[in-house]
């Protein structure tokens, strides 16, 4: 979708802070990071959110998770890390292409739940 500006960054249209990219997903630092480490990871089909995930999209979500989990991991998150994937207008989704954040410490992260 042209006018979605995460499939203009996986196209590489628009620049990223890459982390990771396969012919699946990608990972980039996130603009405006809210902890030490923020990254994204999102598939590069266009998935709006989690609203629309359909049974086919399960192989493509699932490297979505275990790419964050990996590059969380090598990214200096060794002692745990938070995820979050926003949905729609009550859960603040901004980018309706749908990605997990990706937030790690070296210190524990402030409480939000
Ligand atoms: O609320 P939502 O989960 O949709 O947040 C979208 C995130 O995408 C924000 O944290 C924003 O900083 C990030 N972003 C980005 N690069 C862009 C546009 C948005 O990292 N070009």
């Amino acid at each position: 979708m042209s006018d979605c500006i995460f499939c203009r960054i996986a196209t590489g249209e628009i620049p990223s802070r890459k982390i990771y990219e396969d012919d699946h997903v990608l990972a980039f630092h996130d603009i405006h990071p809210v902890a030490p480490v923020h990254f994204l990871v999102i598939p590069k089909l266009h998935i709006p959110s989690m609203a629309e995930l359909l049974p086919e999209h399960v192989e493509v979500m699932g490297r979505v998770m275990t790419t964050a989990g990996r590059l969380a991991h090598e990214t200096g998150c060794t002692d745990g890390f938070r995820t979050i994937v926003n949905t729609g207008r009550v859960g603040r989704q901004e980018v309706y292409h749908l990605h997990v954040h990706v937030l790690g410490g070296p210190e524990v992260l402030p409480a939000m739940l």
